[in-house]
């Protein structure tokens, strides 16, 4: 199956938690709900053999935007991290004042930049123990982001084991840890 087809059948899937017809935008009140997308691919990325890191873009009414996860070793591309992947699947629009960033792992410096550059009202994280200090969101929090850390245990635990088994690849580039 291609990664464009899996990727489609990935968007399609997920836990609408209210939908007016079968062919109505998802629409994601809760939080947990939205990271449980977020969660979904970066189990999606763990199965291509990458780093299990996964986002989603949402508007501030639960409308699911676009969907992504890191691809550095799938693409060979260190640019490729959960947020930022999500955030190119989004296409343009006309403003991120009204979305929201929702990420497995506390947001690296990279791309707390992104959040920072375009405006986002608002990050979602599943966790923030893997990802060491200092922190990109503390200073967002200061900016007036509304952060949110979620502290999935799910989440923890899906990038310890991985980090435990692929140290190398987890500390390639630092990209993560800084
Ligand atoms: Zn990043």
């Amino acid at each position: 199956m291609s990664l464009q087809r899996k990727r489609l059948e990935a968007q399609n899937s997920g836990s609408p938690v209210t939908a007016k017809h079968p062919m109505a935008t998802q629409r994601y009140a809760a939080e947990t709900a939205m990271l449980a997308v977020a969660l979904e691919e970066a189990h999606i990325g763990l199965a291509e053999g990458g780093i299990p890191i996964g986002a989603a873009i949402f508007t501030l009414d639960g409308e699911l935007v676009s969907r992504g996860h890191n691809q550095r070793i799938q693409d060979n591309d260190p640019s490729s991290h959960g947020e930022t992947d999500a955030f190119r699947n989004a296409g343009r629009h006309t403003t991120w004042r009204d979305k929201i960033l929702v990420t497995t792992l506390a947001p690296c410096w990279y791309c707390t930049g992104m959040v920072r550059q375009f405006g986002f009202a608002k990050v979602v994280m599943g966790e923030t123990v893997n990802q060491p200090p200092p922190h990109g969101y503390d200073w967002l929090r200061e900016l007036g982001v509304d952060i949110v850390d979620l502290g999935s245990p799910e989440c923890i635990e899906l990038l310890a084991s991985y980090s435990a088994r692929e140290p190398d690849a987890w500390a390639e580039d630092g990209g993560q840890q800084w």
